[in-house]
């Protein structure tokens, strides 16, 4: 039987609530399959391990993270602590360090939920965006000069490499021809930003040659924004960079009805190290603590870690259960108009996935 080594990271606010959510549907997964089991190990990180330490992680957590299968994390943020220290201490650093460079998001309307974008489409749609999630916008280049003087200068770099670029068209060209639809669109902003969104532009076109049968187009961000309302069936696979990705993705998770089920996987490709799955939203101070926290985000993502580690039964036989859930208005979670506690959510899941595929 395979063991699987799963690190946990719950880190901060409701994380610290879906997390162990998270792991209970995997032990149950793990108990009703002769397949496979897993081994976890839970890491404390985040901004109580910052006020302790003045560090959110320690300096060798990435050598305890590389020999595991995949990371389950919740989320970092803390009202006390700034957001750069959380934000850069430690998802950044886990995502840089083992080089987790695609980070794929998707969005798709389930069962029951009241989502915006069933008014704009047709009920099945399904996208995935990937997002470049090593450099361009984020790549933390630039600096601050006379500070408070009328001549004060701040500037942020964005960098995008010709590898990084190429590796990560590669990667969501590859994802487009996986799918049914064989779709994509680049999104761009070459005509404001002339000089990395422009190679960003010709080495989309120079990949797009290796993939002949996947039909791609190119959008720019701010119209791409406006066709995800007005022709969201046009839409199948997106790639964009950084920052453009985030605006796109809580975009579309606004859209399929709520931050508190969409799930994202921050992905080594090339298998080098583990990758790493997180439901989107972040830590959520202002419920934590009262049993509100939508646990789905992170049930989702549990479904992504399954098909990465290639148990695509197990994967599948979780979605059936989450789509159970959210087609039963007496398990939503008040983020979702409902009255369910996390526990309700936890222990319905639980009970499905328990239940023979
Ligand atoms: P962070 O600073 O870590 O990003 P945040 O306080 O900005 O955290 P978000 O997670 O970005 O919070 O979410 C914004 C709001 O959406 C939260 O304040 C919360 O009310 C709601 N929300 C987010 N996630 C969930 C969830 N899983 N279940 C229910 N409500 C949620
Ligand atoms: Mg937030």
């Amino acid at each position: 039987m395979k063991t699987y080594r799963i690190a946990t990271i719950p880190g901060d606010g409701i994380g610290k609530e879906v997390i162990p959510a998270g792991k209970a549907l995997l032990e149950t997964l793990a108990g009703t399959t002769q397949g496979f089991t897993f081994e976890f190990e839970d890491f404390d990180w985040g901004a109580d391990y910052y006020r302790a330490h003045g560090i959110m992680m320690p300096a060798d957590g990435l050598d305890a993270l590389r020999g595991k299968d995949a990371i389950l994390f919740g989320s970092a943020g803390d009202p006390d602590v700034p957001d750069h220290i959380t934000l850069w201490g430690l998802r950044l650093k886990i995502c840089q360090g083992l080089d987790q460079y695609a980070n794929v998001r998707p969005t798709r309307i389930l069962p029951g939920i009241d989502a915006p974008l069933k008014r704009c489409g047709p009920a099945d749609l399904n996208w995935v965006i990937v997002r470049e999630n090593s450099e361009g916008e984020y790549s933390g280049v630039g600096g601050r000069v006379h500070q408070g003087q009328p001549i004060e200068a701040a500037t942020d770099v964005s960098i995008l490499t010709r590898a990084g670029v190429e590796r990560i068209m590669r990667f969501a060209f590859r994802l487009a021809q996986s799918r049914p639809r064989k779709l994509l669109t680049v999104v761009t902003k070459s005509n404001a930003q002339r000089h990395a969104m422009v190679m960003w532009d010709e080495i989309a076109q120079q990949i797009a040659r290796e993939f002949p049968d996947v039909k791609w187009d190119k959008e720019l961000v701010d119209a791409a924004t406006a066709r995800m309302v007005n022709r969201p069936a046009s839409l199948d696979t997106i790639v964009a960079t950084n920052l453009h990705a985030d605006i796109l993705s809580d975009l579309a998770a606004a859209l399929a009805g709520s931050l508190g089920i969409a799930p994202t996987g921050n992905i080594d490709p090339e298998r080098r190290y583990p990758s790493m799955f997180e439901p989107i939203h972040g830590s959520a101070f202002d419920i934590m603590g009262k049993g509100l926290a939508n646990p789905i985000g992170t049930f989702w993502s549990v479904v992504m870690l399954l098909e990465h580690l290639g148990e695509t039964q197990a994967a599948a036989h979780v979605m059936r259960a989450i789509e159970k859930v959210t087609a039963d208005p007496a398990l939503h979670t008040r983020d979702l108009g409902g009255i369910a506690t996390t526990a309700q959510v936890t222990a319905a899941m639980c009970e499905l996935v328990g239940k023979a595929a």
